[in-house]
């Protein structure tokens, strides 16, 4: 994923009274959340084709078949430009599958071979671990079907764990080898009909000082989709954190969606990293080696499910 189009970032600094409040707003927990993701990180970086990822897939596939109706894989290879043959997966945990009205979420669960934005130049051919990048959107994910098993929602639920998102090195139309599990999703839909209401990719969502502006293509696309997500997060409490203003247009897994018609938003935090120091450069831990457990927070993982979460369950 990466921004087409650089824009002024806010500059956002917390007061005192910015707390989190204490008594949980929805059944949504993220201390699940968190040793879930940590648990994706403990399986290393997750790259096409290695044998980490093999792993990853599986446990994926093993936590979702505990907690949904149905779980669909699809397996497919992948020609790279390069000409290697890439085995990709994607995950579908359907809830109520038979229900006509459903809301479709979406994550990527694959890490990025490259870090490629590294500020030491001899770490940009190593893999990253992905921790926000890859692992956090699972963690939500598998959080998200513990409360969803739980108490089973009125509407149905489809949570799809997109493959191939982060390999390639250029996320410019044709997308070549981005954007692979999104693609192949979009054009092998799980019946003929398939049209969820709406949909939200969520994406890089668990950094430490959480800002969620509006994307551009999102709001271009399915404005009334990015109205409902931030209006919900306002409900909760949340609009200092799911901020009402128009971030950056990035290319990402909603894209494929939305050239096939889907009303799919993206909610992700692009800039991933604390505010910059007094003078000093903004660190970003986006495509690099920083990108780990510790640059991640709790308290995101639960003011996003919160809010992915309330979504389903309130309308
Ligand atoms: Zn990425």
């Amino acid at each position: 994923m990466r921004p087409t189009v650089l824009t002024a970032l806010l500059a956002l600094s917390l007061t005192a009274c910015d707390k989190l409040p204490t008594r949980p707003k929805t059944a949504f927990n993220a201390d699940s959340a968190w040793s879930y993701t940590q648990q994706q990180v403990n399986f290393g970086p997750r790259v096409p084709g290695t044998p980490a990822a093999a792993k990853a897939g599986d446990w994926i596939v093993a936590m979702m078949k505990q907690r949904a109706d149905t779980v669909i894989e699809q397996r497919w290879v992948h020609r790279t430009a390069k000409g290697d043959s890439l085995p990709l997966r994607n995950i579908l945990a359907r809830f109520r599958p038979q229900a006509t009205q459903r809301i479709l979420y979406v994550t990527h669960w694959d890490t990025r071979p490259m870090a490629d934005s590294d500020p030491v130049l001899g770490n940009r051919n190593t893999p990253i671990l992905g921790a926000n990048d890859g692992a956090s959107g699972v963690g939500l994910f598998i959080a998200l079907g513990d409360a969803l098993k739980k108490t089973p929602p009125n509407v149905g639920v489809d949570l799809l764990f997109v493959d191939g998102e982060d390999y390639g090195a250029s996320f410019n139309p044709p997308y070549v080898d981005v954007l692979l599990g999104s693609q192949y999703f979009a054009t092998h839909l799980p019946t003929p009909d398939y049209k969820p209401m709406y949909g939200v990719l969520w994406d890089m969502i668990a950094d430490k000082d959480l800002n969620v502006l509006q994307e551009v293509r999102s709001v271009n696309a399915a404005p009334e989709v990015v109205s409902r997500v931030w209006e919900k997060a306002k409900e909760l409490g949340y609009s200092r954190y799911f901020i009402s203003s128009v971030g950056q247009d990035v290319i990402d897994d909603h894209v494929p969606f939305i050239e096939h018609g889907m009303r799919v938003i993206d909610v992700i935090d692009y800039d991933y990293g604390p505010p910059a120091p007094n003078g000093g450069a903004e660190p970003n831990y986006h495509h690099t080696l920083g990108d780990t457990m510790e640059h991640i927070s709790k308290q995101s993982l639960q003011i996003v499910g919160d809010v992915a979460l309330a979504l389903i369950t309130q309308g």
